[in-house]
C-alpha cells in the first residue's frame, strides 16, 4: 500500500534524517516542516509504522525502516528524474518544475519513467544540482560539497546545488547567472552586515544576504 500522503511523508523523513545529527526525526519537527498538527503526524506515524516503513518511539522520535528508506529515495529518484525531463526535454523553466514534480511522482508509470532516462542519457544530477538515486536506491554525492556561506572572501567556487526550492529565489539565481556548474569569486562576506557578495564569471557581481546564500552549496 503506497498513497501519495505515504510517500511524501517518507520523502520528508529522509530528508529530515539527513539534517538531523544522529539519523532521528523529532515528531514536532516532522509536524513543523510538513505543516501540519501533531495529532495529524502522530496518526500518520501509526499507519506508517503498521506498513513496516518507520521505526517510531516517543522520546527518540521517528526513523525510516529499510522499506521506508527504499521508498523515500524511489519517489526521490522518479522526482528528481521528472524535474530534469521537465528542464531538458520539454525546455520549461527550472523555477516551475519542482511543483510539477510533487505531483507527477506519485503516478509516472516505470515504463514512462524509463523511457525520460533513455531520452535524458545522463541522470546523475537533477537541475538543481541535486543527485539523483540510481535504481538500486542509492544517492551519492562524489563531489567535496560546502554550504556558500563557510566560504571565505577572495575563493572560487563552482556552485553545485541550490538547496532552497523556492520559485522566487530560483527566478532570481537564473536572473543573475547562479546555476549549479556556475564558477564564481566570493568578493567579499561581512557577516555582521550578513551580506556576501558574488561575481560569476563574465557577469555583474550580486550581492546576496547570508540567509539567501544558505540556500546555496558549493565545491
Ligand atoms: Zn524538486
Amino acid at each position: 500500500m503506497s498513497t501519495p500522503t505515504i510517500e511524501n511523508y517518507t520523502k520528508r523523513i529522509w530528508r529530515l534524517e539527513e539534517e538531523s545529527e544522529d539519523g532521528n526525526v523529532a515528531l514536532g519537527a516532522l509536524a513543523q516542516s510538513l505543516g501540519v498538527t501533531a495529532g495529524t503526524v502522530t496518526s500518520m506515524l501509526k499507519t506508517l509504522s503498521e506498513a513496516g516503513l518507520v521505526d517510531y518511539r516517543p522520546r527518540r522520535g521517528v526513523r525510516l525502516t529499510n522499506r521506508g528508506r527504499a521508498l523515500a529515495l524511489h519517489v526521490l529518484r522518479r522526482h528528481r528524474i521528472l524535474e530534469l525531463y521537465l528542464v531538458n526535454a520539454l525546455n520549461m523553466d527550472w523555477a516551475e518544475v519542482h511543483d510539477e514534480a510533487e505531483v507527477l511522482e506519485h503516478v509516472v508509470s516505470d515504463k514512462v519513467l524509463k523511457k525520460m532516462e533513455e531520452k535524458l542519457g545522463d541522470t546523475s544530477l537533477d537541475p538543481h544540482g541535486s543527485p539523483i538515486p540510481n535504481r538500486e536506491g542509492v544517492i551519492e554525492e562524489s563531489r567535496d560539497i560546502v554550504p556558500l556561506v563557510d566560504v571565505e572572501s577572495g575563493e572560487d567556487v563552482i556552485i553545485a546545488k541550490v538547496r532552497e526550492q523556492n520559485a522566487d529565489f530560483l527566478d532570481f539565481l537564473a536572473k543573475h547567472h547562479l546555476k549549479p556548474g556556475t564558477r564564481v569569486k566570493v568578493k567579499s562576506v561581512d557577516r555582521q552586515a550578513g551580506i556576501l557578495v558574488l561575481k560569476p564569471m563574465n557577469e555583474d557581481a550580486v550581492t546576496l544576504s547570508l540567509a539567501a546564500a544558505a540556500g546555496l552549496d558549493v565545491h
